[in-house]
């Protein structure tokens, strides 16, 4: 095989896809791709690649263009082909009845991970002519500050997708529900407001030891959940769903479902409230309260549903069928930031 002649071939194509200018690193890609026994030649290979991407790169772009097809014409790119996509049944989906949401954090665009779990999800609502809910989880103003503009942006960019949203709701718009709730809990002796240092707590949960507060009565509960809009301050007091002390999975025992926050600045609630309720109990809330039948989302929130289901469970809730789908690999290997920009420049 002549490899200084398939490098030039994979480096114009290369060129030609990103605007003229060849990158080394994607057509070492490429050749490791389709030749894998070169990797332990790894070295030799990029000194190669270097060398032949820096010519390709000098030329103009219409050189390159017309030097690929007339000397690797199997190279040129095919038109992307229309497929038509089928979807899987969904499990317990009646028609008419199934209701989807995408649940994005606006605090960037969004990314390809969540455009994907909202597509499958408006495109399930579609199938069976039911619901798809566009709702912004945008309650962590301290951890993951919503970005203004990206609520639009996310908006846009699903009815750039294709999709048909059926409802658009806000978490941040919806504290007084949250509060409800948390009362219900802490009423039915399922939640808790815990006072202890947070490194005393740590090491308490880390041997499934529970802390002074737990034992204590709902009524002292409620007096101090109340105390959390007016006198505690911050990390003083956290709300805390009874879950199993014992669990093996430590993230599972007694996980917090609300806390105070003193200036967090949000975008659309400025700083009118200051209990701030988790990610799991608004999220378990919200997708009872909208009626979602289905869950179509990645894997990493396993963690995440093992937690919201105690709020389900401890309300006689029924807890939406969930799917999750595994990780999208891109063909340059991952997601890193840096990649990805290239690859979008
Ligand atoms: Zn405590």
């Amino acid at each position: 095989m002549d490899i200084d002649k398939e490098i030039r071939g994979y480096a114009l194509q290369n060129a030609i896809r990103y605007n003229g200018r060849a990158n080394p690193g994607s057509v070492i890609g490429m050749l490791l791709s389709k030749h894998p026994q070169l990797k332990s030649k790894v070295k030799e290979i990029a000194q190669k690649v270097n060398s032949i991407v820096k010519q390709i790169n000098k030329l103009p772009l219409e050189a390159q263009k017309q030097e690929l097809s007339q000397e690797f014409p199997e190279l040129l790119e095919e038109k992307h082909k229309e497929r038509e996509i089928k979807l899987q049944p969904l499990p317990g989906a009646v028609m008419g009845k199934v209701v989807t949401r995408a649940a994005p954090n606006p605090n960037g665009p969004i990314h390809l991970g969540s455009a994907r779990a909202g597509v499958l999800s408006f495109m399930y609502a579609q199938k069976y002519k039911g619901k798809f809910v566009l709702r912004f989880d945008d309650t962590s103003p301290k951890t993951k500050p919503p970005l203004p503009e990206a609520y639009k942006w996310i908006i846009e960019d699903f009815k750039w997708l294709g999709a048909k949203i059926d409802r658009v709701e806000y978490a941040s718009k919806r504290f007084e529900r949250y509060y409800e709730v948390a009362e219900e809990l802490i009423k039915l002796g399922k939640a808790y407001v815990c006072t202890c240092p947070s490194e005393g707590w740590k090491q308490l949960k880390a041997q499934g030891i529970a802390c002074p507060c737990r034992a204590l009565n709902p009524a002292e509960h409620l007096k101090r959940w109340r105390a959390m809009f007016t006198k505690f301050k911050e990390g003083e007091a956290v709300l805390r769903i009874k879950t199993d002390l014992k669990h093996k999975d430590p993230s599972r025992r007694d996980w917090w479902a609300a806390k105070v926050i003193e200036q967090p600045n949000h975008p659309i609630t400025g700083n009118k409230y200051r209990v701030w309720p988790s990610y799991n109990l608004q999220s378990a809330i919200d997708d009872h309260d909208f009626g979602i039948t289905h869950i179509i989302r990645g894997q990493e929130h396993t963690q995440n549903e093992m937690r919201q289901r105690y709020i389900f469970d401890y309300l006689g809730w029924k807890f939406p069928i969930a799917i999750h789908h595994g990780r999208i690999i891109l063909e340059s290997g991952g997601l890193s930031t840096t990649k990805t920009r290239e690859l979008i420049e």
